[in-house]
């Protein structure tokens, strides 16, 4: 097909007529034509031209009429047009030049190849013009349709200036490779190494950005991969860093947690695009490093790094500026239980340690599953083999009791205020006792889930604490 032909669309044809009507040039610029190539759909376009970006907005949403929608933003000297759910962004052509300190550039008025040279990938700097007398005709200054083929990451100019002059472009450089499965051209990836400092200047929360998209896509431990090997990662991820190498003792060394947890989210990426997921994937491990001693008897030990990576979450979330709301507690949680269904899967499945599993996790168990299935990395098939086996076991299970007694969002059937109206009583240590010893005992299977049970075993259980119902 002819590169004419993907701008059929009606929106393209009143972009030219208005562009031809103002005398101006114009054309569709970046992610746009990119992803032309790669097959991939998009909805952003971004048009660039050589005159006022916004002189061209405002005559372009006369011509759509009334139901489009004309958003001017004049220090930017942009303009954006909404027309049904398509997004036209329309800039003047600009010359940039940076200062040492500030990603914001001295923007002036300038050609397109003016425009085109302060893109930050080759691959991201085609453009078609619009104008009738060139219609569909691609402006690739830098070969990024080579690029393309090629599959490189590569910056159009000096990449030391590319990076220097704004360093979030090295975040992005490690993400498109990331999401596109791209290389990283070598001259490239040599300014990543020299450069890495210079992210010092760049916001966490756009630095945050880039990370979530890197563990959003397919293949997200390249992009960690990447990150580590231009020395970016402990700048930006100090904890994921630490969880890097093997220490060796008596011939017993331990495993790389840096590539298991790459090697666990990729796995969880097959089976899930949640964001939250994928990050309580990223740090279930956290807290190894934090924990780790060498028992002689034992070997390599990481007691209770469960509960510290826990612990550890709210501090990382703080200093990457990610949400400190539910997501957060929902990532806690996940970390906190992590350990539960191995150990589960390890020893006999009984129906208690199911049902307290169930009782903890509530809603999140079905995640909670997903996450321990894909921790499993044992390059012992036999091994792999019976934990699989017995999570499948444990799913069973969950499914059998959560049908029978409704453990999930579990709330005792007889609640503290029963408790303390029964026998008269003020909140007092006794009540705390009697709630937990009817929670344990259905939990434990002792009695059923059902009011009259629960009460019977409080009046049972109250008696030997010598307390008796009031009258
Ligand atoms: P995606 O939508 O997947 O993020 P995109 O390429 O459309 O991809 P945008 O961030 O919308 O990404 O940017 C649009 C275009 O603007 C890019 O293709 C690129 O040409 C240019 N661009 C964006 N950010 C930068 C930057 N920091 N430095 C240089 N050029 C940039």
């Amino acid at each position: 097909m002819e590169l004419k032909e993907h701008f059929n669309d009606k929106i393209f044809h009143l972009i030219s007529q208005t562009a031809d009507e103002l005398g101006l040039e114009c054309y569709v610029v970046g992610g746009y034509v990119r992803d032309i190539f790669l097959n991939r759909p998009s909805k952003d376009i971004d048009v660039v031209v050589v005159g006022s970006g916004i002189e061209m907005a405002q005559a372009f949403g006369q011509k759509l009429g009334k139901k489009a929608h004309v958003s001017v933003f004049r220090n930017f000297g942009t303009a954006q047009v909404k027309y049904r759910d398509t997004e036209v962004e329309f800039v003047g052509a600009r010359k940039e030049s940076y200062s040492h300190d500030s990603r914001k550039p001295i923007v002036e008025d300038g050609t397109l190849e003016d425009d085109q040279n302060r893109r930050d990938f080759t691959i991201n700097a085609m453009a078609v013009c619009l104008n009738q007398a060139r219609y569909g005709e691609l402006v690739d200054p830098f070969n990024g349709l080579d690029d393309l083929k090629e599959r490189t990451i590569r910056t159009p100019l000096d990449p030391d200036i590319t990076f220097s002059d704004d360093p979030l472009r090295m975040m992005r450089c490690i993400r498109f490779a990331t999401q596109l499965n791209f290389y990283i051209d070598d001259v490239t990836f040599e300014a990543l190494e020299r450069n890495k400092e210079r992210i010092n200047i760049i916001s966490r929360e756009r630095i945050a950005d880039e990370l979530n998209k890197i563990i959003l896509s397919p293949i997200p431990s390249k992009g960690f991969v990447e990150l580590d090997r231009c020395g970016l990662l402990p700048l930006i991820f100090p904890e994921m860093s630490a969880l890097q190498g093997v220490e060796v003792r008596n011939g017993r060394a331990h495993k790389d947690n840096f590539y298991h947890t790459l090697e666990v989210l990729d796995n969880i990426a097959k089976h899930t695009d949640n964001l939250w997921l994928r990050w309580a994937t990223l740090l279930h491990d956290i807290g190894k490093p934090r924990t780790k001693r060498w028992e002689p008897k034992v070997g390599w030990t990481f007691h209770n790094h469960n509960y510290i990576g826990e612990k550890m979450i709210p501090d990382i979330f703080r200093k990457m500026k990610l949400p400190m709301n539910e997501k957060m507690k929902y990532v806690q949680k996940l970390v906190g239980l992590h350990m539960r269904p191995i150990v589960i899967a390890d020893e006999e499945v009984t129906d208690s340690a199911v049902r307290r599993l169930l009782f903890e996790a509530g809603d999140d168990i079905d995640d909670l599953m997903l996450l321990c299935e894909a921790d499993i990395t044992s390059k012992n098939e036999v091994k792999k083999q019976r934990f699989l086996d017995n999570f499948k076991l444990v799913r069973q299970k969950l499914k059998d009791l959560e049908e029978k007694d409704r453990i999930r969002n579990f709330q005792p059937p007889v609640d503290g205020a029963e408790i303390m109206q029964v026998f008269g009583l003020e909140p007092c240590r006794e009540v705390g006792s009697l709630k937990s010893a009817i929670k344990d005992a259905i939990l434990d299977g002792v009695i059923p889930n059902e009011h009259d049970a629960a009460f019977h075993f409080m009046i049972e259980r109250a008696k030997k604490m010598g307390l008796t119902p009031k009258e």
